[in-house]
């Protein structure tokens, strides 16, 4: 049997896959909006490229995929079984650039939030979340 699944389907599947890898952040971008807060967005200049900067606020939030970032959760802890001498250094390499921005943001006077992936699954205590980090 042929492959009945033409270049052009396949490529927009492909975006399809790619395009829900950004909603986390439109998600909690949604939330942060709700609120009430308006903000910048890839605001250019900061280390780390923070996904959410409110100026005025000073604050910073930034969304984590659990895997990517090494979250301490059960997401991140699927490392995949093969190849682990090529993830491992990378993932590492992640947690410390992470830690790095974070320690220069803080030190340069900015309020910094970790969103991660996993907690989107509880929509109502992560809006909490980001409303006591925004009002405090
Ligand atoms: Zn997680």
């Amino acid at each position: 049997m042929t492959d009945r699944v033409t270049k052009a389907v396949r490529s927009r599947n492909m975006a399809q896959i790619r395009s829900t890898d950004t909603m986390p952040e439109r998600r909690v971008r949604s939330i942060v909006h709700r609120l009430g807060y308006r903000f910048r967005l890839h605001y250019t200049g900061l280390p780390g490229k923070p996904d959410i900067v409110l100026p005025r606020l000073r604050k910073i939030i930034f969304i984590h995929g659990c895997f990517w970032h090494s979250h301490g959760c059960c997401r991140a802890r699927r490392l995949p079984q093969s190849n682990q001498s090529y993830w491992l250094p990378k993932l590492n390499k992640t947690r410390k650039r992470d830690q790095v921005n974070k320690r220069a943001l803080r030190a340069a006077n900015w309020a910094v939030l970790t969103v991660w992936e996993c907690e989107l699954q509880q929509i109502v205590s992560l809006t909490s979340k980001l409303n006591h980090f925004l009002t405090n």
